[in-house]
């Protein structure tokens, strides 16, 4: 049985048993709502090496955390990242390991992730069209992201989800497809509203938000949806398409806030522990590593104290320019 100074617990009784690790913040695609088309990428001296990654990673599972997402960034675009899969797929406590990518480095990592203990993955997919996939991603080729689809399914994950970004007049009419392509490979699909995190050039993002009420009254066009209490531990709620039995989830920062039952955290590339993706509370932690290297329990002392500042939720408000600067790369959604 755990002692109540082995979990972390913050101020407001929720318990974190859940980290959202940011290996990297560079990509190879360019997506319009979460980057700008000019980055200044995190100079590499500044990254946590895997590593030191691996050590955080050990000290919150020896905290409670059962569950360590990577993100990015695109995750799997960092060198040797199947080793850190295999460390941390190793740690005593842990229960899941997950990932989310924009899926183009499946066709050649899909079978390490799996051998090194990923069950469920999150691919994001925007668009079935490929100018309209170009457009949204600004570089990146659907045809790359189909075929990592395909080797995910070939590689055998227990789950795999779509995740996409609808944004009014882009991407809107695409709704059904997205979610027919879903069924179609038995895969659940999550649609995210946009969040407006860093200065992002291309679109207003008031103008461009599509809420999820309005997704769902889509699909209701075309299908019965009934609403579950199934939940995966995240924000997103869930409905089961009555025809093709599949799993739709909505992610509604704007339309349906979901702070309240916050059960996680979130660590930069650069090794800022955040306690809240719309607030900017946060610990260095890679300070704390490189100032006594190898001192877990001072890592450990950190994270307990993190807990203090973790906020109580987030404002996100699109009819004001960004107050948070860092783009959703930093830190992985
Ligand atoms: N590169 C990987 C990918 O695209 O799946 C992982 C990192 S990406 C930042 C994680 C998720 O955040 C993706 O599903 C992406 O669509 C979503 N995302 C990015 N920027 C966003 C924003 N401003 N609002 C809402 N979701 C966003
Ligand atoms: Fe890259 Fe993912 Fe951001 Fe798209 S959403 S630019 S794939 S990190």
């Amino acid at each position: 049985m755990r002692q109540e100074s082995d979990i972390l617990v913050d101020n407001f009784g929720r318990t974190v048993n859940y980290v959202r690790i940011s290996v990297t913040d560079r990509c190879d695609f360019r997506c319009v709502y979460c980057m700008d088309e000019e980055m200044q990428f995190v100079p590499r001296a500044k990254l946590l090496s895997l590593e030191e990654i691996a050590i955080i990673a050990e000290a919150f599972t020896e905290l409670g955390v059962g569950k360590i997402r990577i993100t990015g960034g695109e995750p799997l675009i960092r060198r040797n990242i199947a080793k850190l899969f295999r460390d941390i797929g190793e740690l005593d406590g842990l229960e899941e390991l997950l990932l989310t990518t924009n899926g183009s480095q499946l066709p050649k990592l899909a079978g390490e992730l799996k051998d090194a203990g990923v069950k469920r993955i999150n691919i994001s997919l925007d668009s079935l069209d490929p100018d309209k996939f170009r457009r949204l991603t600004r570089v990146g080729e659907l045809g790359k992201v189909l075929a990592g689809i395909d080797a995910a399914e070939a590689a055998g994950f227990e789950k795999i989800k779509i995740n996409s970004v609808i944004l009014k007049n882009r991407n809107d009419d695409e709704i059904l497809d997205l979610v027919g392509f879903a069924s179609a490979r038995g895969m659940d699909i999550s649609f995210i509203e946009e969040m407006p995190l860093g200065v992002i050039g291309d679109h207003d993002r008031e103008e461009a938000y599509y809420s999820s009420d309005e997704i769902r009254a889509d699909l209701e066009q075309r299908y019965s949806l009934l609403p579950t209490t199934e939940s995966t531990g995240g924000p997103s709620r869930y409905y089961r398409i009555v025809e093709t039995g599949t799993r739709v989830g909505f992610i509604s920062p704007h339309s349906h806030n979901f702070c309240d039952s916050c059960n996680r955290v979130r660590l930069t590339c650069e090794g800022r522990l955040l306690l809240c993706l719309g607030q900017e509370h946060s610990v260095d932690l890679r300070q704390v590593i490189r100032t006594h290297p190898g001192d877990k329990d001072k890592l450990k002392q950190a994270l307990r104290a993190s807990m203090d500042i973790k906020p109580k939720g987030h404002d996100f408000d699109l009819s004001v320019k960004p107050v948070i600067f860092r783009h959703m790369n930093m830190t992985g959604g």
